[in-house]
């Protein structure tokens, strides 16, 4: 890819995300030749422009070596930004008639703004090669997905639609694929036969942090279930791709998700909660509901449990419990497997036996297999073991892995069109049923370990 075009350079997602990822890519020696544009509706001078480079990139720029220094400081020295406002009709077009091609157009803008920004665009505006690269949410509920995918689809061809997922990381997919695929020892009893339940659940210690704007209008469902978690259901559960290429993986992953649901029983299929003020770590939290820009008549949800079925042969019967939220008193970030108890214990075995338990943590990329072995001192006497190991962790952040599919044309890690559009298929109707009360908003103070009938 010779430009990378960043529609939003003045926002959030860059300063915070986008950039500090791309300074990463740079660093490293994998993103030679880049031309990095940025582009914002405010009239920006270059100076500003490059003082915020130069920010973002300090990071990266601290443990370089000279190599990685001097590519830092010729993308930001040769970086440019243009003043833009993506709604007006032609406007973008212009800018990208001007950039060196292939161009990726990054759209880091409000999700309104990016899909009037794609309708305002003809596919002659756009030279052969470019990417667009979409930001999450993608759109609001099936419906719209599916009306974006057109305008979409209608400018380049699908496998130059990057809609990022960056939750799920390259190393974390491989690294699932290899457990589960490279294991006889797990390959043959990933199954119904021999799973009890599997568990992907992501709780945060950290609260609003000033996100009212776009928190309080997504909640805890929409921002981590709809857009991430159920995508890690579909790297555990899917079939054996014949090879890692994407439209193999990806193939996978569509296919797994379209056998799933939520069962419409949303009151045993669903919870979801709201936390109240409390402490985290000494850090006192206000209720979520008092917070500035929070409307508490919206109800909310900073806590979200969806029980997902699998309808196929290989997970007819197992849950897959998605479980994310805020304010809460532990972190866990991880996917646990729980397998069914043997046939038959010989009898004269003592203790508790427990069933054997795989954990796969999403960051830092830990394993651990709890297994039952006898002992200590009492050789009758069943006693838990963990065996533990850390997995391979990337070397690049999250975004600048995303940024190194986009800029080498790799789709691999980005959600397919048909897969966004099943993703809200399965959440829709558990929002609808929300929406209209079927299930109760229930509270946990914050630095709980949530609801305290959930510990049930
Ligand atoms: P911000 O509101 O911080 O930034 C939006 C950017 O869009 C600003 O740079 C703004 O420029 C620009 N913009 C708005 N209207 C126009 C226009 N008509 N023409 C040109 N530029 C325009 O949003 P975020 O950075 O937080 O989010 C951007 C996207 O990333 C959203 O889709 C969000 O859902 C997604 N996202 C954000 C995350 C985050 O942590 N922030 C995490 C994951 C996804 P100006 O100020 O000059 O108007």
């Amino acid at each position: 890819m010779a430009t990378l075009l960043i529609l939003g350079a003045s926002g959030d997602l860059t300063g915070r995300l986008l950039l500090p990822g791309l300074a990463r890519l740079v660093r490293h020696g994998r993103a030679d030749g880049l031309h990095l544009v940025g582009a914002g509706s405010d009239d920006w001078t270059a100076e500003r422009w490059a003082t915020r480079l130069t920010d973002s990139f300090a990071a990266a720029a601290e443990d370089a070596d000279d190599d990685g220094r001097a590519a830092l400081d010729k993308l930001r020295t040769t970086s440019e930004y243009r003043q833009l406002d993506v709604t007006a009709p032609g406007a973008l077009a212009r800018l990208v008639a001007t950039l060196p091609g292939p161009v990726a157009l990054y759209f880091a803008l409000p999700p309104a703004i990016s899909e009037k920004a794609c309708e305002l665009l003809s596919p002659s505006d756009l030279p052969a090669g470019t990417r667009l690269v979409m930001e999450k949410p993608f759109g609001t509920d099936q419906a719209a997905a599916f009306r974006l995918n057109e305008t979409l689809t209608r400018l380049v061809p699908e496998d130059h639609i990057h809609r990022v997922d960056h939750f799920l990381g390259k190393a974390t997919v491989l690294n699932i694929l290899g457990l589960r695929f490279a294991n006889r020892l797990l390959e043959p009893v990933w199954n119904n036969l021999h799973i009890d339940r599997v568990e992907v659940v992501y709780d945060e210690d950290l609260a609003l942090e000033d996100r009212a704007r776009y928190y309080d209008g997504a909640g805890a469902l929409r921002d981590m279930i709809q857009s991430h978690l159920l995508h890690a259901v579909a790297i555990l559960a899917m079939e054996s791709p014949v090879s890692l290429h994407e439209r193999d993986l990806r193939d996978g992953i569509g296919a797994v998700l379209r056998a799933s649901e939520v069962d419409s029983d949303f009151a045993h299929s669903t919870r979801r909660a709201r936390y109240t003020a409390g402490s985290i770590g000494g850090r006192s939290i206000p209720d979520y509901a008092a917070e500035a820009g929070v409307d508490p008549t919206r109800k909310t949800e900073t806590l979200a449990e969806i029980t997902v079925s699998i309808n196929n042969a290989r997970w007819a019967g197992v849950p897959f419990i998605l479980r994310s939220g805020k304010a809460l008193g532990g972190k866990r970030k991880e996917a646990l497997v729980t397998f069914k108890p043997v046939s038959h214990l010989p009898t004269g075995f003592t203790g508790q036996d427990m069933p054997t338990r795989l954990r796969i943590g999403f960051g830092p990329e830990t394993l651990q297999l709890e297994i039952d072995v006898n002992g200590p001192g009492n050789i009758f006497s069943l006693d838990r073991a963990v065996l533990e190991t850390e997995l391979n962790a990337s070397e690049l952040l999250p975004y600048g892995e995303v940024l190194e599919g986009v800029l080498t044309g790799d789709p691999t890690l980005s959600v397919r069109g048909d897969t966004a559009e099943d993703c809200w298929r399965i959440v829709d109707p558990v929002l609808d049923a929300w929406a209209a009360n079927e299930v109760p908003l229930d509270e946990y103070p914050a630095g709980s370990s949530g609801p305290a009938t959930w510990e049930k």
